[in-house]
């Protein structure tokens, strides 16, 4: 068959399209969870914003003083930041009088790296400086592989790793759940300072059992809720609020391991409303239908020698 431009930009069409079924063929990624995946239930109606737990996480974290607290003689961050993994904020509204209560009421929200099932972060770190644990799930930071592009911050949609930036050298900063007291047998110092179990250190699977019993709670009536590490044993009885039913952190961005409760509407509390499917996924698929089935280059390609040969043909009329 004799090479004419019709029949080459048709093998390179078809070529491309056969490629590209292939490549949309392959399963679409899912946010996968270990079975041992380890989190935290935050439930925002048993916190009396004491900051307990912030206090333990820089204890345990051995972080310095924030000095955009205020003038203030103790730590008292606003925020995250490169100096505060976890922040305690508030909620309030009108004369804020009432806890749990959207009007005149007031709660309070603790923030923290979610852990996701999925991790943007860890999708876009172009050098594996952000890594997810295939046992614990936990999402992990390795400063001696960073090279400080901050893709991992752009890609968060919660806006979670900080930068050092008052530092010559400096690194990214986020919550590793406490692995490093994980590793020894401990539970994430947050979980261990809480006096009221609002933050509960456990197994994913078991802290989305409680999350759902909480849920069917009735409003005002005492049970019993676990304290510091769900498998403890121990537990504090407290009234049930009247609880928003959704546990966040269930289906966004295909799941997380840190969970909230709440008794006031969550985008109250400034958590972003996000789809069940996630980020990472989302793109990977595109680069995959682009790059691994080799639709783009083999298009790209396609193009290049259709231009060659016209330029070919142009020059030998010329002559
Ligand atoms: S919350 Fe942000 S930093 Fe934490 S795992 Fe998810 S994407 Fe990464
Ligand atoms: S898990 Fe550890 S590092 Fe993360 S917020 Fe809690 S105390 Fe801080
Ligand atoms: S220690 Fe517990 S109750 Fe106190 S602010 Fe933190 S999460 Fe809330």
């Amino acid at each position: 068959m004799a090479i004419t431009r019709r029949n080459l930009l048709k093998a390179s069409a078809c070529t491309g399209a056969l490629l590209a079924c292939g490549s949309s063929a392959q399963a679409a990624r899912e946010a996968a969870m270990p079975a041992g995946a380890l989190g935290i239930l935050y439930d925002s109606s048993l916190c009396i914003g004491c900051q307990a737990c912030m206090v333990g996480c820089k204890q345990a974290n051995d972080m310095e003083p924030d000095p955009e607290g205020g003038q203030t003689i103790w730590d008292n961050p606003a925020d995250l930041s490169s100096r505060t993994l976890t922040v305690i904020k508030k909620y309030e509204e009108g004369k804020a009088r009432t806890r749990n209560q959207t009007k005149d009421g007031f709660a309070f929200v603790k923030l923290q790296c979610m852990h996701c099932a999925d991790p943007a972060c860890v999708s876009a770190c172009p050098v594996s400086a952000m890594t997810k644990d295939a046992e614990t799930g936990i999402v992990s930071y390795n400063k001696k592989a960073c090279i400080g592009c901050r893709y991992c911050q752009i890609a968060c949609p919660y806006n979670i790793p900080k930068f050092e930036w008052h530092k010559p050298l400096p690194q990214i900063v986020k919550c590793e759940l406490c692995r490093h007291l994980i590793a020894k047998g401990g539970i994430s110092a947050c979980c261990a300072s809480c006096p009221t179990g609002a933050s509960l250190f456990g197994p994913v699977e078991l802290l989305k059992e409680e999350a759902h019993r909480r849920l069917l709670y009735e409003a005002g009536h005492y049970y019993e809720f676990p304290l510091h590490d769900i498998r403890s044993g121990r537990s504090v009885v407290q009234p049930a609020a009247l609880y928003k039913q959704k546990l966040y952190g269930e289906k966004e961005l295909g799941g997380s391991q840190v969970m909230l409760l709440s008794a006031v509407d969550f985008h109250h509390l400034g958590m972003p409303e996000l789809p069940d499917k996630s980020y990472a996924s989302t793109t990977e698929t595109i680069q995959h239908t682009l790059y691994k089935g080799m639709f783009l280059p083999v298009a790209l390609l396609g193009g290049l020698v259709y231009f060659v040969k016209k330029n070919a043909e142009k020059l030998h009329d010329d002559e």
